[in-house]
């Protein structure tokens, strides 16, 4: 007998969401999937995983992946293509409407969730030998307020502090975060730090997020007001005299006209409570926090940045912490949260459209410098497009060539489906994609597809928000003929004539490059400098440990000692004469206006299990069973007054379009704001692609859309019945269904709503499962119910259930009777009915993606007094006890249970 096949082995890499960065162990399992867990010695995670991370396992296979290179061909279609005609097509286009219409006619998108050497190559063949900066990247809907709202105080892009004043700080403030669904692994470290030292935490969000049940004070501020709350603690920092003006003096410049402007907008105390909108009593609060307590970090993320007063929004922040000295020593500091995996890696680079490369700028010194650096031909002499306006030069037929890398612009844009109408006019369009199928593919307007290489397979490095940089290495082959973006970019390159500059054979010899060019003519002029790293040999560089910058020529990481990993305690600022930029913000002003026919403001976001157009997280059954279907958020005093129902549905409009979402009525959303997920696409959904909505304002200094506040109508639309698809392989649906496309164990399924009865169903349901299924049904036309079962050879194939929409069948039964595939014939009996086999209800919705915990469940648990505490819960479901990122949810369940059984108390 053979002896079996010695497992391969585990491999340390990174995960690929969000910014935290944490470590990843994976054991591949020889088919192609592999054992997830998280890397006890990580610095970002010390082995924790929150859910997303934990189900990275389960979106692992190659259904769906884009595995061939493919170009358009005369007749329209795509057709697939040897590597070497693709690549000559790609470098050909581009030489040609270079030399046709010059350098600023085309332009590259990139995304954070490229590696660092992908983004390298890309920004030298750009900006350095294309010779135009149109580099832009999905960042700028991320980030770039945090980047501009740096470099104006800072002089450069600087993240001060590390992860480690999380655990040291005796106030965490989180202005426009919900950290606890963004950053879940970084958010249960606060918490710890709250449970286990006291510290206290401020959460100011215009909505009460999951984040806000873990915070001392929620400030619910009204939209858009974080400078003047900023502006008036600088006041109060004044009037209460703990201002450091040892720290003032010595390291900054512009302290009187930022505290002069501050008293403009936010006079006094009052004030600041008025124009925000907040109680007096917790503005005192948190202004007596902030002024009692040395050690307080300031987090913030997209509720700042993704605004079009994003940069002020940061510098009001950045303010406060100059004018305390709290900055750069353990426990203290701004902190900007980044949202995406690689966008500190690409920040790095110099990937955005206003950057040069290696934190270096459009200045005539630096320019050379990287000229000779690159032996550039001609490096770009300005700044380029950002993102909006780069797609609007598309729709102007300004920019005639697109390259777009791993990234879904038609689903994430602002005004998403102008942006789609735009690509359509491109003389050559371009998408490295690893999957066949997304809105920006499925425009049709691409006339090459470019298979690339995945989380999994591709290898190099991404820096997460603490500036630490870790390597993603690959634990399974490239599939079809996919490969890594870098080599993409450096292959097109040489076909453009570029072959000397662009000799690369791997990503070590990549990533040594721009490590030397991070060191080259530094000197300690600039923040970023890997230049120890620069030459690190191919074994070195497999086998590097997560290393944090800034690192010089002849350093390793364990020879810094402490606070030497943190910026400006002692001053040292990247400006011509080393002092910090105080910056006196504007006046916080709304240039888009709410009017009578849009009333509400439209907030965009992400919810817990999924990360952007969800082509990988929407791959999990465990994390599609959380929030399964597209939704808006509605103040109960709204809903109320539009006629809108919890678990009904609305449409949702803008000047931009309109979308239909399901409809869930809290309190946690404030009046007059609305609050829709960003994740849905054509691809999942009939009508739920919410960037189409979202107004282009712009952020003046960085560039960032406004993706928080757009004027905005909504109605409620009645849907008769409701149901459920099941089947194997895609199903679509009559367009005038609502539908959510849901992953689902061994099935597709579609979660829908519709206008059309029984009859019709019934109908439909053979043409659907085919001719030679073998149906079996139950029809009451009379009380709109229609169920049906098909069958191939004995195995399940398909499952079609329609109900009056006030008692919609639900699903739960009968997708686990789906899995089994095949039934005995008392399963086949129950099936029907939609009740699970073993006679137990419904989980309901899903809390716990590690455990599958359903809400039912838990209010089952509270109700029976089997629990009455996370920690209880926690015990008798384990619902909680692994990743931590449903706590907060529970929290809240168990919150409102306990005010429920209150007021029937006092009843
Ligand atoms: S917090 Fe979650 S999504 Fe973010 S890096 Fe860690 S495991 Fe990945």
């Amino acid at each position: 007998m053979n002896a079996p096949l010695p497992r391969p082995p585990t491999v340390r890499t990174t995960c690929p969401y969000c910014g935290v960065g944490c470590g990843v162990l994976a054991q591949p399992d020889g088919h192609g999937g592999a054992v997830i867990a998280g890397d006890g010695d990580h610095p970002a995670n010390r082995g924790r995983l929150c859910s997303k991370g934990s189900a990275l396992g389960e979106t692992l296979g190659l259904a769906g992946r884009l595995l061939h290179p493919m170009l358009r061909q005369g007749d329209g279609s795509l057709a697939r293509v040897s590597w070497s005609d693709a690549l000559d097509r790609v470098a050909d286009g581009f030489k040609r409407i270079v030399a046709r219409d010059g350098p600023d006619a085309v332009a590259f998108y990139l995304s954070g969730q490229l590696l660092t050497e992908d983004y390298y190559v890309a920004n030298k063949l750009m900006k350095g030998f294309i010779g135009s900066a149109n580099v832009d990247t999905n960042s700028r809907l991320c980030m770039a307020s945090s980047v501009a709202g740096h470099r104006r105080a800072f002089g450069a892009d600087t993240v001060p502090g590390t992860y480690e004043d999380l655990d040291a700080a005796d106030l965490i403030v989180l202005v426009g975060s919900n950290a606890a669904w963004c950053h879940p692994v970084l958010f249960q470290r606060m918490v710890r730090n709250r449970r286990e030292r006291g510290a206290r935490i401020v959460v100011i969000d215009p909505r009460r997020t999951a984040t806000a049940e873990d915070a001392d004070l929620f400030l619910g501020i009204a939209p858009g007001m974080d400078t003047a709350l900023f502006c008036g603690l600088l006041v109060h920092l004044a009037d209460s005299h703990t201002l450091d003006y040892g720290y003032i003096d010595a390291h900054t410049t512009g302290f009187e006209n930022a505290l002069a402007r501050a008293r403009t907008i936010a006079p006094d105390l009052a004030a600041t409570a008025r124009v925000t909108r907040l109680p007096p009593t917790d503005v005192r609060r948190f202004f007596e926090l902030f002024s009692s307590t040395p050690d307080v970090v300031t987090c913030f993320s997209q509720g700042v940045n993704q605004s079009a007063q994003g940069t002020d929004k940061v510098n009001a922040i950045i303010n406060c912490h100059l004018a305390t000295g709290r900055i750069g020593r353990l426990g203290q500091g701004p902190f900007s949260l980044t949202g995406q995996p690689n966008a500190m890696g690409g920040r790095e680079v110099g990937g955005l459209a206003n950057q040069l490369a290696a934190h270096m700028s459009f200045v005539p010194d630096d320019i050379d410098r990287v000229r000779r650096f690159w032996n550039a031909p001609r490096v770009a002499p300005r700044e380029g497009l950002k993102a909006v306006q780069m797609f609007d030069a598309v729709a102007r037929g300004k920019i005639k060539a697109l390259w777009v890398m791993a990234t879904n612009p038609a689903v994430s844009l602002p005004r998403a489906g102008e942006v789609r109408q735009a690509l359509a006019k491109l003389e050559l369009f371009v998408v490295s994609e690893n999957v066949l199928s997304n809105d920006t593919v499925n425009s049709g307007a691409a006339h090459a597809l470019l298979p690339a290489a995945t989380w999994g397979e591709k290898s190099g490095t991404v820096t997460n928000s603490e500036r630490r940089i870790s390597r993603q290495r690959a634990f399974l082959p490239e599939p079809g003929e996919a490969k890594p973006d870098w080599w993409i970019v450096t292959e097109v390159a040489r076909r453009m004539g570029f072959a000397e500059a662009f000799d690369f054979r791997s990503a070590a010899d990549v990533f040594r490059e721009h490590a030397r060019l991070s060191a080259f003519e530094n000197g300690g002029r600039r923040d970023f400098d890997i230049g120890g790293l620069a030459d690190i040999d191919d074994s070195a560089f497999d086998a590097i440990d997560p290393v944090q910058w800034p690192l010089r020529e002849g350093e390793t990481q364990r020879d810094l000692r402490r606070d030497d990993r943190r910026f400006f305690a002692n001053g040292g600022f990247y400006t011509s004469d080393g002092k910090a930029r105080f910056v006196a913000p504007e006046m916080p002003v709304r240039k888009a206006p709410k009017t009578r026919e849009f009333p509400f403001r439209l907030n965009t976001g992400r919810v817990r299990d999924q990360w952007h157009t969800m082509t990988r997280s929407g791959l999990s059954a465990r994390l599609g069973a959380h929030l399964p279907e597209p939704f808006i958020e509605v103040h109960p005093t709204d809903a109320k007054a539009m006629e809108l129902v919890d678990g009904g549905f609305a449409r949702v409009a803008t000047r931009w379009g309109s979308c239909v979402l399901k409809v869930v009525v809290s309190d946690r959303q404030r009046r007059g704001s609305l609050f829709a997920p960003i994740h849905w696409s054509d691809a999942t959904a009939s009508a739920a692609r919410v960037g189409e909505l979202v107004m282009p304002e712009t952020d003046r200094h960085s560039g960032q859309p406004d993706s928080k506040a757009t004027p905005a109508a909504i109605a409620p639309v009645r849907f008769a019945y409701r149901g459920f698809a099941l089947t194997r392989r895609l199903l679509d649906l009559p367009p005038e269904t609502w539908w959510a496309r849901v992953a689902v164990a061994k099935a597709s399924g579609l979660l829908l709503a519709t206008n059309d009865g029984a009859r019709i169903w019934r109908d439909r349901a053979r043409q659907m499962f085919g001719d030679g299924a073998e149906l079996a049904e139950y029809v009451d036309e009379q009380r709109g119910i229609y169920r049906a079962a098909a069958f191939v050879a004995g195995v399940l194939t398909g499952c079609l259930f329609i109900g009056p929409a006030a008692a919609a069948p639900q699903w739960d039964a009968v997708k686990a009777l789906f899995e089994a595939e095949t039934l005995d014939e008392a399963a086949r009996r129950v099936l029907l009915s939609g009740r699970s086999a073993d006679g137990l209800a419904s989980a309901g919705p899903i809390v716990c993606a590690c455990f599958g915990v359903g809400l039912a469940t838990i209010r089952d648990a509270i109700q029976s007094g089997t629990a009455g505490s996370v920690e209880d819960i926690g015990k008798a479901l384990r619902a909680g006890t692994n990743c931590g990122s449903c706590l907060p949810e529970l929290k809240r369940i168990v919150a409102d249970a306990d005010a429920a059984k209150a007021a029937i108390a006092a009843e």
